[in-house]
């Protein structure tokens, strides 16, 4: 690879990294020689699939000159960096020299404005466009669309890609106002409801048309930034929820926001709010795959979720009048609900309870975190735990440990005793 190339692969790969979606870009490790692999490839990042397979790929911009001035964005066109740009041939010959090494399995490609958004949207398609039908390329290809572009850019870009995203990023109309203000949330919704119209039609010709073209067959995905803008965790869930269930998206991503920026609109923080997003993360799987809807898991009244234990520990804390929940009896959306038991051993408790009557090495062996569910459940009406715990006792014990109470317990005793005597 030429200097030139590889500067700007430096570039440009570093402005991706911000970009949450592909999760393992950004990684420092470095291979000493004595060892084996390298995390530092650049622009080298892992994501899921549709059937779930981990693939690696190229994820880069196309240029990180850009004519807007988003305050969180480290492309911001006041910002005084070192700017590059790839022509759409070297993307191409990037991604496909990459491939035959076998560094990647695919491409994840973002851009900043340049000129406008149909000029940068049409270049992105035309790099997806030349490794499917020049290339015969049939790696995956992530393309992220570009707020305001057209319509038909889009339909084009699905046609190659398979996933397209566009990013929120911001929380609110109000917010994006206040750091972003050349977006608005119409622009971006715009396309995210046109791609779910195109994809709606592409399922309905297909049942009548086998040979209809496929469209971004990986669906599509947007990103959140978290903490840098005032909204709640409530309010960000909400919206999430909104666009699960409005445009039918595949993820939304949340990305801690990361001090780049001295601008005065942005919140002072020195580090990425990385437990906040960690326990987003977990309230957002609660309401794809656990059956809880928002209003269970924050609300008007407690509007932030609790940075210190998980969001369905929380729940099952707030909600003790539903527990203990009989094992060999309640149903699955009820066993689902208990602290320390996930997606899988809800099912294995299912299916095995039809054989026998279970108890609580049968639940170990099914990978029950009986730590935690040790509170909330019975086994043939016997239970391993005290039940008359009150919530505040509960979460210390499953935060500390049984020990730990005992001894702050005892010390509280021995304060007392003092106090006394
Ligand atoms: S439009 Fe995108 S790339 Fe440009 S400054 Fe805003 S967030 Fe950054």
């Amino acid at each position: 690879m030429d200097d030139r190339i590889t500067e700007k692969l430096k570039i440009l790969a570093d402005a991706a990294k911000y970009d949450v979606s592909c999760s393992s870009s950004g990684g420092k490790r470095k291979n000493d020689n004595k060892g084996l692999g390298n995390a530092e490839g650049m622009g080298i990042c892992h994501s899921y699939t549709e059937d779930g397979r981990c693939v690696s790929l190229l994820k880069i911009l196309l240029t990180n000159f850009c004519i807007y001035d988003c305050a969180y964005c480290v492309t911001r066109k006041s910002n005084d960096i070192k700017r590059a740009a790839f022509t759409v041939q070297e993307v191409v010959d990037l991604t496909i020299n990459f491939y035959r090494r076998n560094y990647i399995e695919g491409l994840f490609l973002s851009s900043g404005i340049f000129k406008d958004a149909d000029y940068t949207m049409e270049r992105l398609v035309r790099v997806a466009k030349k490794l499917r039908k020049e290339h015969k390329f049939n790696g995956y290809i992530h393309l992220k669309t570009i707020p305001g572009a057209s319509e038909e850019l889009i339909k084009e870009a699905g046609l190659y890609a398979d996933r397209l995203s566009v990013n929120i990023e911001l929380p609110s109309e109000k917010s994006l106002q206040q750091l972003a203000p050349e977006k608005n949330y119409s622009e971006i919704l715009l396309p995210m409801s046109n791609i779910q119209k195109q994809l709606m039609q592409a399922q309905e010709e297909k049942k009548l048309f086998k040979a209809t073209p496929i469209f971004a067959p990986a669906g599509q995905s947007t990103q959140l930034i978290v903490g840098a803008s005032v909204e709640n965790d409530h309010q960000i869930l909400q919206l999430s929820d909104q666009l699960y269930k409005g445009y039918n998206l595949k993820r939304v991503y949340y990305s801690g926001y990361v001090p780049i920026s001295n601008d005065s609109r942005l919140p002072v923080i020195h580090e990425p709010p990385i437990i906040r997003e960690n326990r987003i993360y977990q309230a957002d799987w609660l309401m794809r795959f656990y059956g809880f809807n928002v209003q269970e898991i924050v609300d008007e009244q407690n509007p932030n979720l609790d940075l210190q234990i998980d969001p369905k520990l929380g729940w099952a804390l707030r909600n003790r009048h539903f527990f203990p929940v009989e094992i060999n009896t309640a149903d699955y959306e009820m066993i689902l609900r208990v602290p320390g038991v996930g997606v899988k051993s809800a099912k294995k408790i299912v299916s095995a309870r039809r054989f026998a009557q279970l108890n609580f090495e049968h639940l170990r062996q099914m990978g029950v975190v009986l730590k935690r569910a040790k509170y909330f459940i019975t086994c043939q009406s016997k239970s391993l735990q005290r039940q008359d715990f009150d919530s505040q006792a509960i979460k210390r014990r499953i935060l500390f440990g049984d020990g730990a109470v005992r001894s702050t317990l005892l010390t509280q005793q021995l304060d007392l005793f003092r106090q006394v005597g």
